[in-house]
Formats: C-alpha cells, sequence, structure tokens
C-alpha cells in the first residue's frame, strides 16, 4: 500500500539512501495524490481482497472506479501466485503464518520507518516477503531491492524471536509488465546489510545532512523540479557533450567575427577545429545520463504547466493557451432519438468481447478448453534498455522472424 506517513518510507528508500538529503528537500513540496497513485491503491485493496478471501476471511469485495477486466486479471496473477507459494509451502509445513497488509515497523534502525507489507508468510525457517506493483512505467526489479529488504526487518524484527527464520525470500509482483522477481538472502546479509548500510545513512536522511546525488531515485522525487545537483548534472552534460564536441565549435575565447567585416590586422582571427560527429563511444557514454535528463526535463515542463494552469502563475515568455479539442455528443440518448426519426436506424456497432472478458465468463478451464486453440501472444514491441534492467535481451534475429509470421 502506498505509504503517507513516514518521513524515510520504504517505498521511497532507494531515493533517501542514495540521496540522504532528498526526504527533507521532498518535504518543501506538496505530496499530491496522483490517478496512477489512486489505481495503485484500487488495485492492492482488490488483491487484499482476493488473498483474504483465500484466507477465509469475512471481506466485502471492494468498489472502485479504476476497476476493470485488465485490474481483475492483474489482481488475479498476484493472488494467484501468493496461493500457488501458500500451497506449495503447505506440502512441508502444514500451518504456515500468513499476513496480509503487514503493517512492518522498521523504526529502531530508520527513524519513524515504517510500511506496509503486502503478504509476509513465515513457515520453514524462511520469511517470505510479496509486494504488488501495480505500474508499468517503470520495471521494478526485486534484486537488493531496499524497499523489500526494508519490510523483511520490519517483519524480521517483529517475529524473528517468535520463528526460526534462517532464510529472506522477497518476491515482486508486477503483472502489467509481466515481472515476477524473487531475491533471497540469509538473515545475516539483511542484518549486515541493515547495520553497516542503512543505519548511518538514516541517521543522514532523518537529519537532512549529505550529498544531493542524482540517480535514477530521483523519477520520482518531489524536489526534483527545483532541485540543484539535478540542474547542475544536466547543464554540466550539455556543457561537456556539446559545447565542447569537437563539432566546428570556436577553439579560443575569441568573439566570433563578421565574415564581411573590413579586415584588421590587429583583431585576432578565430579558429574553428574541423567538424566531427559525435562517436558510437561517445553516445554510449552520454545515453544513461541523457535518459535522466529527459525525464527530468519533462517534470519541469510538468511542475512548470501546473502551476500555470492551476495555479495561474505566469512565467516570463510563457502563456496558457487552450489545445485543440474533438467534436463530441453531449446527449447520447437523444442522438439515437433525433437519428432514428430521421430514419437512420443503421448506427450502432457490435464488437465482439475481450479475451479477459471471454475468460471470465467461462471460467479459466472452459475458456483454456473452448478458445486455448485461438490465443496467441505477440511479441511485445521492442525497446532499448540500460543493462540493469532484468529482462532478458532479445535474440534480433529471432524476433524479426516472429514479427515476420505475424505480418
Ligand atoms: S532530485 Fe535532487 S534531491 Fe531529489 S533525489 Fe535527486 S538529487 Fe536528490
Amino acid at each position: 500500500m502506498p505509504e503517507v506517513h513516514a518521513i524515510l518510507s520504504a517505498s521511497s528508500s532507494k531515493r533517501w539512501l542514495n540521496c540522504t538529503p532528498s526526504a527533507r528537500l521532498e518535504q518543501n513540496f506538496p505530496n499530491e495524490s496522483s490517478v496512477y497513485a489512486e489505481e495503485g491503491t484500487a488495485a492492492h485493496e482488490l488483491g487484499e481482497y482476493k488473498l483474504r478471501k483465500y484466507l477465509h476471511e469475512r471481506v466485502k469485495r471492494p468498489t472502485s472506479e479504476y476497476e476493470d477486466e485488465e485490474m481483475e486479471a492483474n489482481t488475479d496473477i498476484y493472488a494467484e501466485f501468493i496461493i500457488s507459494t501458500v500451497e506449495r509451502i503447505k506440502e512441508t509445513c502444514p500451518h504456515p503464518l500468513v499476513m496480509v497488509e503487514e503493517r512492518l515497523d522498521y523504526s529502531y534502525l530508520v527513524p519513524s520507518g515504517f510500511g506496509t507489507g503486502d503478504c509476509v508468510i513465515i513457515a520453514d525457517g524462511t520469511l517470505y516477503v510479496m509486494d504488488y506493483k501495480n505500474g508499468k512505467g517503470v520495471f521494478v526489479n526485486c534484486d537488493h531491492n531496499p524497499q523489500m529488504m526494508l519490510y523483511a526487518l520490519g517483519a524480521y524484527h517483529a517475529y524473528g524471536y517468535l520463528y526460526s527464520i534462517k532464510k529472506v525470500s522477497m518476491t515482486i509482483i508486477q503483472p502489467r509488465l509481466e515481472n515476477i522477481s524473487t531475491f533471497e538472502c540469509s538473515v545475516e546479509e539483511l542484518l549486515d546489510w541493515a547495520e553497516t548500510y542503512v543505519r548511518p545513512r538514516a541517521k543522514l536522511a532523518f537529519e537532512g545532512k549529505g550529498e544531493q546525488v542524482p540517480g535514477d531515485w530521483c523519477r520520482f522525487c518531489r524536489a526534483r523540479t527545483s532541485c540543484k545537483a539535478c540542474a547542475d548534472e544536466a547543464m554540466a552534460l550539455v556543457k561537456e557533450e556539446f559545447l565542447d564536441l569537437d563539432a566546428g565549435v570556436l577553439e579560443d575565447e575569441t568573439e566570433e567575427t563578421d565574415a564581411t567585416a573590413s579586415f584588421d590586422p590587429d583583431i585576432s582571427v578565430p579558429t574553428f577545429k574541423s567538424p566531427a560527429l559525435l562517436s558510437k563511444t561517445d553516445i554510449e557514454k552520454m545515453l544513461p545520463t541523457l535518459n535522466r535528463i529527459e525525464s527530468w526535463i519533462e517534470a519541469i515542463f510538468a511542475y512548470v504547466s501546473s502551476e500555470a494552469i492551476n495555479h495561474g502563475v505566469s512565467w516570463d515568455g510563457y502563456k496558457v493557451v487552450e489545445g485543440r479539442s474533438k467534436r463530441q455528443f453531449l446527449d447520447t440518448k437523444s442522438v439515437v432519438a433525433a437519428a432514428e426519426k430521421a430514419g437512420y436506424t443503421d448506427i450502432y456497432k457490435t464488437e465482439l468481447i475481450s479475451l479477459t472478458a471471454f475468460e471470465k465468463l467461462m471460467g479459466k478451464k472452459k475458456f483454456q478448453e473452448i478458445l486455448g486453440e485461438y490465443v496467441v501472444k505477440p511479441p511485445g514491441k521492442l525497446a532499448l534498455v540500460p543493462d540493469s534492467d532484468p529482462r532478458e535481451a532479445v535474440d534480433l534475429q529471432t524476433a524479426e522472424d516472429e514479427f515476420a509470421v505475424l505480418d
């Protein structure tokens, strides 16, 4: 669940662990809820309901304006993964401890630190921590994921003295990106990370001390649009990679002269470096920073636009205008009545229900029996991502063949 109270929340831990002053800097900016966050909350509630139902708890199905077939299918994937894990565990441990939406307090380590674990299981010496991610914008890797490790620390702190826990298994379930990734470590490794890395950095973060360090963790930082470190990084890159390139820029500090001006032997003539193009290595060096700067620039524009449109802030040299809009019917009932009165009756189109709706209508088994042979899963759109992305690289030859078959 989204954590709204902890300053050093688990969900923002990658940020405050890497850039310790960020948590306090963020407090200067409102924590505005977004439709994505609301949608995420609705999906979490639906997933929670499905798990509690499996655990035979008395629960009422939540309702939300965001609920649709996709959310139903995604929360099914989440619930089914956990249910199958619990069922597998039960083969050797008949009564595992299963907790849903458990508050996990790690404040013994991080001042005021707590979070909510979507699902925590303890069985056979292993602590399992599962987290549902509804987003599809950023692939969340579970490997040494600090949010998951803080949840695990909170759970271990609460239950470690009751159960003999030797191993921790953390899983992120992010169905919209087909991402189910698990990271396992020993309790010793977890505790060592907590004491040697987290504790000192959490102290700095709570006090708002340390250095501002830009990185991929800046993406959701509320201070980003006013962050000097981000601006400095972007400007340094622009200066180093563009202005200093050998691409026909002035070599010395001399002012550029007008070629048509009359010749004066006392005025030094500027010299130019020979024209050049960026090499592949130049571009490779820039890419990681450019990715970050691109999203930083987007955030700045979103921020200034929102300030102008929603709060009437005026930015020198900019104005608010109305965009193009599409014509639409105001009252569809009246449209139907008027069209039919005029003799136009062929005004509806029939559409086949979606694959997910069929699956819901028939049930998964029947769907597989009746329609399974007609289901194909086309390859996803190709995208260039950093090496750190945990998805496997595509074999371009095979991908080409798959697209050719589909064509
Ligand atoms: S935007 Fe600035 S303050 Fe926020 S995490 Fe990045 S560097 Fe730190």
